[in-house]
């Protein structure tokens, strides 16, 4: 299978000519009409006349580019615009929402030559961690089809996982680019707050919303990191920090760098499985010459409560222009979870309560921003589990609404201190993938890289593909 390749060798082997875009783009749409029947990893897909239209014109006009990813098949979360293509951030209130104008990270894949599929499954409005809250088929774990795929981003790294494209655009507001990567074997990052521009993310809660690559391995994150992070006039809140080439820095060594394990995220409630493949991760760092040491992160319990306070007060203020006035027709297309998220976060925020609750969150917030930098004074990076279980039966969190919201106890943390964060394939346990995250000091994704690139050169975890390949 020719997308099983990484990047660099697909942009090789099309340079000199010896594969071509069409070729791509039809495995892409044979994959998908194979096996997506069964997973529900798109909510739209393009029509395949013509998308190989579009492949044959870019293989005439291939001498013209340098990109690295022309010509490349991708899918992209069905939370960002995309001028004139369907754009309903998985509920049916957008159903017929066709953009005005593309999102920028969009564009700036789109201007290097890459070749959109189609839009991912997701929770709608990003809201969940399964891809069940979507308002079109729940999706499904290419690893076991009764379980979840992780998400909200579940559509992009199911995509990814099965070979469908080469590489994905996803989003991650409290986890919804490492679970999913996590959970379906996939190589995810969730970047610096403010490293790639959100202007065109339909916003789930805007001081916590990331918009980040996933794909089969670090090596190509580094280059699709290359090409969507830098600086936005349209969007205030992006980063004038230097970009960096990140994918010639791979192979550095890491030796006397210092992990470090933040003891309290691998207290109760963590798989005994999980740990086990983390801490068996930590040898391969070892030999590799890193230094791991424990450090402590003390207010990390109260991360989850914290970032539930804080996103839902965020997206109540978000969604509010969905009142049906302006913006799509029906609010009553709100599903359940969305206006339960819509009423906590209203009452978060509302005069009387706010004291008591938005704004210690934002306290408290505070604090977790010290203590992350305290601990990374310690060491050069921390390492962490992704989710404390191993991917849900699919129905499973719906049922159980405290577990669904303990599966982001150790990634909405990370973005309520705004720091970047690698997940990659660490391991296996019956049959199903264990994610790790390498979190970072913040625009430190260079190190992030560098470390997931040296793990990844000694393991094969990320080379496994699932089952619902070969049926
Ligand atoms: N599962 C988390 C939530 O529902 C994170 C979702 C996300 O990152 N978009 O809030």
């Amino acid at each position: 299978m020719l997308i099983n390749k990484s990047i660099k060798e697909l942009s090789s082997l099309l340079m000199k000519k010896e594969i071509n875009s069409v070729d791509l783009v039809k495995e892409s749409y044979n994959q998908i009409e194979k096996i997506d029947n069964k997973l529900h990893s798109f909510i739209t897909i393009r029509e395949k006349k013509e998308v190989l239209k579009e492949a044959e014109i870019k293989d005439k006009e291939r001498k013209n580019s340098s990109s690295i990813i022309y010509g490349l098949p991708f899918s992209i979360k069905d939370a960002y615009c995309t001028e004139n293509i369907r754009t309903t951030a998985g509920n049916k209130i957008l159903d017929d929402f066709f953009p005005p104008y593309s999102a920028a990270v969009f564009n700036k894949i789109i201007d290097s030559g890459s070749i959109l599929i189609g839009k991912n499954n997701m929770d709608a409005w990003g809201h969940g961690g399964s891809t069940e809250n979507t308002d079109y088929q729940p999706a499904h774990n290419p690893w076991d089809k009764t379980r979840i795929p992780g998400g909200s981003s579940g559509g992009s790294a199911i995509a990814i996982s099965t070979r469908m494209v080469s590489f994905a655009i996803g989003e991650d507001t409290g986890g919804s680019i490492r679970n999913p990567s996590s959970m379906c074997n996939t190589s995810g990052l969730k970047v610096t707050y403010g490293r790639v521009s959100r202007l065109g993310n339909i916003a789930y809660a805007s001081s916590l919303d990331s918009v980040g690559p996933m794909a089969k391995s670090v090596e190509d994150l580094s280059y699709l990191l290359e090409i969507m992070s830098g600086e936005d006039h349209l969007d205030s809140t992006s980063s004038r920090t230097e970009v960096i080439k990140y994918s010639q820095l791979l192979g550095q060594p890491i030796k006397g760098k210092i992990i470090g394990l933040p003891k309290e995220f691998f207290g109760k409630g963590l798989d005994p499985k999980i740990k086990k493949t983390i801490l068996e991760a930590t040898i391969i760092f070892e030999r590799l010459g890193a230094k791991i040491k424990e450090v402590n992160f003390p207010h990390f319990v109260y991360g989850v409560s914290i970032y539930y306070l804080i996103a839902l007060s965020e997206t109540s203020s978000n969604l509010s222009r969905y009142d049906g006035v302006r913006y799509g027709g029906q609010r009553e297309l709100f599903s359940e979870e969305t206006k339960k998220r819509i009423i906590l976060g209203t009452y978060a925020l509302s005069a009387g309560y706010a004291d008591k609750l938005y704004k210690k969150a934002q306290k408290l917030r505070t604090i977790l921003i010290e203590e992350y930098e305290n601990a990374l004074k310690e060491c050069d990076v921390l390492l962490a589990p992704v989710t404390p279980s191993l991917p849900a039966k699919i129905g499973e969190l719906i049922n159980d609404p405290l577990k669904n919201i303990l599966e982001d106890l150790y990634t909405g943390t990370i973005n309520l201190v705004g720091a970047p964060s690698l997940a990659i394939p660490a391991g296996f346990a019956k049959g199903l993938p264990i994610g790790m995250q390498i979190i970072g000091k913040k625009f430190a994704e260079k190190e992030l890289l560098q470390i997931g690139y040296l793990y990844q050169r000694e393991t094969d975890w990320h080379k496994r593909l699932p089952p619902v390949i070969e049926t």
